[in-house]
């Protein structure tokens, strides 16, 4: 099965061609991949009208059974459709396709499922007041959607983000304006055939590609029609979109940037412990939002668990998507390899100790124009370097030890980041107790990445503003109206 190899824009129930079109390159070989078509400002503007419009028509007046019969459809459709999904997320990502199969797709279809169920299990406020005068009042709030919504998302996880976003949105009635990355334009498009497949009105689901500043996302961000942005992606974007909004007080939902620590004990089971941090350090190629870059091992088990990490990454094949074979694949461009180069090197000049890994891979001749890097473990670097306190996001992670569980805790929350943890113990005493004194969104014990939909998601600190899932993202799409009745 191939995937399209054009990305166009989609506005209001009809695919549409840009002012200009920009190739993007196929991460695996160079080559190029897609040709995007992106939006001006008109063109967003465009998009903005017809996602109010459908708000002003049969969108408007829908119901949470229809809203949740449709969420389902569409679901259904992604199911019938997995092949062309995989298909487009692989060209535009270079993941793994066994990857792409087990996570990117088969959450997609999940996310909307598990907000259809929300939604019609999320009922709203209501209150029976008693008066000073022994009157009473009825107090019961309405939820009605948000309105014309801004989701702008990242490349690391293209569809499962995007629909993380859109189907709760969607489940609340909003009308969507989304934003792909310029680097994974084509499941979102592929996305909107099947939104009208499933029957959701024109104008609900709007995509426009793009860049941020100075292209379509920026356009979006400062469209006066926007009533609120959902966005996931690097701290520093989600400072500038908030800039951008704050003129006009828009609501933001943000699931920013990460610097995520583990934290090991000496009494865990080191096979297990590093079967997860190695899923948690190299698992798609360390470009997870909430993937593991600070390693704080107790030192009784330091030269142990270096040793078992050291032999994990030493598993790895760096290779095609399609063979079976490969685990991990290439970053998902050159601008991005050069960011995490750089890193590579600055750890060596910061004094790091590198125990595998450390530059680009010869992975031969038809490979050799792809954006691969080699997995890499540092030693011999503290909370003080730039290598353990800026996100990298790559598949790198220091490993550094500690003596005390207060030290432990003093050093993972030594971070301006805030958005994941993972406790490694046989004491679940204290892994509750460590999990719990993280400052961040998410704690694991004995485990990482593993998600009930339904639970907050989100950061502290740099790393975000609010929480999603559940009924957390039905918070966040929804405008209630109190209405209070004198009885
Ligand atoms: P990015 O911030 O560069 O881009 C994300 C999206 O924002 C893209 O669609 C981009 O075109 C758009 N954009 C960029 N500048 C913009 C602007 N000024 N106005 C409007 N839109 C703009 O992030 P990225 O490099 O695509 O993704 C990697 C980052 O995402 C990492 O920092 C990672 O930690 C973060 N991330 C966070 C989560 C989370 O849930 N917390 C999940 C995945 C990724």
């Amino acid at each position: 099965m191939t995937a399209p190899t054009e990305a166009l824009n989609h506005v209001g129930g009809k695919f549409v061609t840009g002012l200009s079109t920009f190739d993007k390159a196929s991460p695996v070989d160079g080559r190029p991949a897609v040709t995007v078509h992106e939006a001006g400002p008109e063109l967003v503007d465009a998009a903005v009208t017809a996602a109010r419009k459908a708000l002003n028509g049969s969108w408007g007046s829908s119901t949470v059974s229809e809203r949740t019969a449709l969420l389902r459809r569409v679901a259904d459709r992604i199911e019938a459709r997995f092949d062309e999904f995989v298909a487009a997320e692989v060209r535009d990502t270079g993941k793994p396709e066994t990857l792409v199969r087990e996570l990117d797709v088969a959450r997609a279809a999940m996310n909307f499922r598990s907000f259809a169920d929300t939604v019609a299990a999320t009922g709203m406020d209501s209150f029976l007041t008693d008066l000073t005068d022994g009157r009473q009042a009825l107090n019961y709030a309405v939820a009605k959607p948000l309105g014309v919504v801004a989701v702008i998302v990242p490349w690391n996880l293209p569809l499962l983000l995007l629909t993380w976003k859109v189907a709760p949105a969607l489940a609340c009635g909003n009308a969507v304006v989304v934003k792909p990355s310029e680097e994974t334009p084509s499941t979102a498009t592929l996305l909107a055939e099947v939104m009208a497949e499933a029957g959701v009105p024109d104008g609900v689901y709007n995509v426009v590609h793009g860049f941020g500043p100075g292209s379509a996302g920026e356009a979006l961000t400062t469209h006066p029609g926007v009533d609120g942005v959902t966005f996931t992606g690097e701290s520093a974007t989600g400072s500038a979109i908030m800039r951008a909004v704050a003129p006009r007080v828009r609501p933001v939902s943000f699931e920013l940037g990460g610097k995520n620590a583990a934290v090991v004990f000496a009494d865990t089971d080191l096979d297990r412990t590093v079967a997860g941090l190695s899923r948690s350090v190299f698992l798609n190629t360390g470009q997870v939002c909430l993937s593991t870059e600070r390693v704080y091992v107790e030192r009784p088990l330091f030269d142990d668990l270096a040793a078992g990490l050291v032999e994990a990454a030493g598993k790895l094949r760096l290779g095609r998507p399609d063979d079976p074979a490969t685990t991990t694949g290439p970053l998902i461009s050159h601008k991005h390899r050069e960011k995490v180069r750089s890193y590579l090197d600055l750890a060596v000049e910061e004094g790091a100790t590198v125990l595998t890994g450390g530059g680009v891979p010869d992975l031969g001749p038809g490979l050799a124009g792809g954006s691969w890097i080699e997995p890499t473990l540092w030693t011999g670097v503290d909370n003080t370097a730039r290598v353990v306190r800026e996100e990298v996001f790559g598949p790198v992670a220091a490993l550094i030890p500690f003596d005390s569980e207060e030290e432990a805790v003093r050093l993972a929350n030594d971070t301006d980041y805030g958005l994941a943890a993972a406790v490694w113990t046989q004491n679940l005493e204290r892994g509750h107790r460590v999990a719990q004194a993280m400052r961040v969104g998410m704690s694991w014990v004995n485990t990482w990445y593993l998600r009930d939909l339904r639970s907050p998601f989100g950061g502290a600190g740099l790393s975000g503003i609010g929480r999603e899932g559940g009924r957390h993202s039905l918070h966040f799409y929804t405008q209630p109206t109190n209405v209070c009745v004198q009885l």
